[in-house]
């Protein structure tokens, strides 16, 4: 029985992890569930999964999770509320599901106990890559992919080399304006930009993927994750989001990892890893689907992409830099304080403006964090 903390339980892959969850009640027990305010879901998931603990960020919905919560459940709040839980050694899994930089400080603290990340928040790996390499070596301990892009390379590496790599192929879907002209983004609405083709996920991330922005902070991610330079690593687009991503060897083979889009497929290999449970989530039917097809992704079209790529040439706190930007240009966005293609030029100027630091520690990473929000909320408010 493995014990797990979820942190941003309500969230797209909280749900997912916890639906995943229910189908191994001998496999898995739930000690502790963290989130910002949605306390309504809490309640519900708390009743079912009788975790010992939970965190509330928002002190008006943690006061109504008081109301509202009838089984017992020690509370945790306040600013190291997340951390605490974090630090607290009785868990063997955490699943890393918060968005964003908010993700980081608890999933060092993970890594300082040694225990097994299933990380979906990218974020942590692209502010801060080298020096998570860094403590999981330290620590021992092991970074187990939630991304799908990332658990099919981590599945097409099982048993080879990384000596052996010739290149990693990310697959892109490429978002709902893949088909749109730079001119037909000008004008595009929130609601457009949420309406994902093949996946249903949070709104960052969401809006994040219509800028190919995801893709590129999934490069960066990779890199961290398997070591291997940017050259090795290329993007591909298809749109069926099928191919979940591809590991070419030295000698011209190529792995892929595919299935139907179901994050719970991902994350279950992250939490039964090496071993496979049996389930059925996902059927795969090939002549439903008929044909698989691949483009170039737009680098012109696609500006946030380019940028990723830039920001990982660059390294040090630039990768920071962009993720902060990134994050207070989509929250705008959302907000309908700024317009789509205004993005990508918010991020080039924080990038600009603020000044790279080469091997960050982890204070200069969040003092980093902190000027840029800075800089773009001036620009945006
Ligand atoms: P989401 O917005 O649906 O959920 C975020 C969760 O984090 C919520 O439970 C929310 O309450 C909690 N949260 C947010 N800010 C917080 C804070 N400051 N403190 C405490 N809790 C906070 O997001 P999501 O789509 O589930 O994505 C989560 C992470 O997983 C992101 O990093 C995303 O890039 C990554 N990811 C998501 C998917 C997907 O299918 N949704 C796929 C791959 C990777
Ligand atoms: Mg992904």
């Amino acid at each position: 029985m493995k014990r797990l903390v979820i942190l941003g339980s309500t969230g797209s892959i909280g749900v997912n992890t916890l639906n995943v969850v229910r189908e191994f009640p001998h496999k898995f027990k739930v000690t502790a569930l963290t989130v910002n305010k949605n306390v309504e879901e809490l309640a519900k998931q708390v009743s079912e999964f009788k975790p010992e603990k939970v965190f509330i960020k928002d002190e008006v919905a943690l006061e109504e999770f008081k109301k509202i919560n009838k089984h017992p459940v020690k509370i945790f709040s306040g600013p190291s509320g997340l951390t605490d839980i974090a630090k607290d050694d009785d868990y063997d899994i955490m699943v890393s599901a918060l968005v964003g930089f908010a993700g980081l400080a608890p999933t060092i603290e993970g890594i300082k106990l040694g225990k097994r990340i299933a990380l979906a928040n990218k974020e942590t790996l692209v502010v801060a890559g080298e020096l998570i390499n860094k403590l999981c070596s330290v620590h021992h301990s092991e970074i187990i992919p939630v991304d799908s892009e990332h658990s099919a390379i981590f599945q097409c590496m099982v048993g080879e080399k990384k000596d052996d790599v010739e290149k990693l192929i990310l697959t892109a879907s490429g978002g709902p304006f893949l088909m749109k002209s730079i001119s037909e983004l000008q004008n595009v609405t929130v609601s457009e930009a949420l309406d994902h083709p093949n996946w249903s996920m949070g709104n960052k991330i969401t809006i994040d993927s219509a800028t190919m922005m995801n893709k590129g902070l999934e490069v960066i991610e990779a890199h961290w994750l398997f070591g291997l330079p940017q050259e090795k690593i290329d993007v591909v687009v298809h749109p069926q989001s099928i191919i979940h991503s591809m590991v070419e060897f030295i000698d011209g083979s190529i792995k892929a990892q595919l299935s139907m889009p179901d994050m719970k497929l991902p994350i279950q290999y992250a939490l039964s890893y090496p071993e496979r449970f049996s389930s059925s989530f996902v059927e795969t039917n090939f002549p439903k689907l008929g044909s698989l097809t691949f483009f170039e992704p737009e680098f012109e079209k696609f500006k946030c992409l380019k940028l990723a790529f830039d920001v990982l040439n660059a390294g040090g706190t630039s990768p920071c830099i962009l993720n902060a930007a990134n994050e207070i240009a989509v929250s705008s966005f959302l907000k309908g304080n700024i317009k789509f293609l205004d993005i990508p030029v918010l991020i080039e100027k924080a990038l600009n403006k603020i000044e790279n630091h080469s091997s960050p520690d982890i204070e200069t990473i969040f003092e980093c964090d902190t000027i840029t929000r800075n800089y773009l909320r001036s620009l945006t408010n």
